[in-house]
């Protein structure tokens, strides 16, 4: 009875903001994008809130893209949509909260649609990757690539402002580590990112799993086992694919709607 009583204190509710929307290639969910299938598919951009069963952390992880006209213009991708009720502050409403109250922001890493928000959060602490925010300052990538603003995703204009005015409030992590009772880093180098992480969070109905862009869907990218189209290293990739499945009872992707109405009402 009493080891009940300490698992529950450890225990979190998740609660996914929809914070926009953006239509991609369906191929690039698979592996090279080795698929026949050549159509878009509507996506959602998540983050997700995190509220303790005991204590006055709010936490968030990942923050959406700063502005919908900038993720065609700079990154020169497909369709972004967003609405009055997609923003951040109303996201955040519907759950009672403001950015001011988010005390703790973790980001699974440093793209355009996970690291834009970051400046509305006036009081939170910022925990990233070191190898992450290297990556993302000193991009591996071709000027000349047509797609990506010339970052490989990441908007510059994000990233220096996590260098600076944020770098007060930013605290590197490097590799695994627990945060706080009941959650927990685990840095996947040279997955979706060199630095992408995934957050571990336990709630009642077992380990969840806050997996960035590691995976996009998960039938096939986590249990089939098939890579999804942007990786650093297979080998790498592959691997954390695995060791997600074996963690984790829930796994939370942030570009997949069907994940999304699953647990639109909160995951406690
Ligand atoms: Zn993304």
């Amino acid at each position: 009875l009493r080891r009940d009583a300490a698992v529950a204190d450890n225990n979190w509710a998740i609660y996914p903001l929809l914070l926009g929307e953006a239509d991609v290639p369906k191929a690039l969910d698979i592996l090279w994008s080795l698929s026949p299938d050549k159509s878009l598919v509507t996506v959602p951009i998540l983050a997700w809130l995190l509220i303790p069963a005991r204590g006055d952390e709010r936490v968030l992880v990942d923050t959406g893209f700063s502005d919908v006209e900038r993720c065609m213009q700079v990154q020169r991708l497909g369709p972004h949509r967003t609405r009055p009720e997609w923003a951040l502050e109303a996201q955040l409403s519907n759950w009672g909260l403001t950015p001011e109250d988010i005390t703790t922001v973790i980001l699974t890493h440093l793209h355009y649609d996970h690291a834009g928000g970051c400046s509305k959060l006036s009081r939170a602490r910022f925990f990233i990757q070191r190898r992450e925010l290297e990556a993302a300052a000193a991009p591996m990538v071709s000027r000349d690539l047509e797609v990506g603003g010339g970052a490989l995703f990441y908007d510059r204009r994000d990233i220096s402002a996590i260098v600076d005015p944020l770098w007060p409030r930013v605290e590197l992590i490097e590799g695994d580590e627990t945060l706080m009772p009941g959650l927990r880093c685990v840095l996947y180098a040279n997955s979706h990112t060199p630095g992408s992480q995934v957050v571990y969070v336990e709630t009642s109905a077992g380990t969840a799993a806050i997996i960035g862009d590691i995976a996009r869907n998960v039938e096939l990218n986590i249990q089939k086992w098939i890579p999804p189209g942007i990786y650093y290293d297979l080998e790498s990739t592959r691997r954390a694919l695995k060791d997600i499945r074996y963690r984790a009872q829930v796994v939370l992707p942030t570009h997949d709607y069907e994940t999304f109405r699953r647990v639109a009402k909160g995951l406690k």
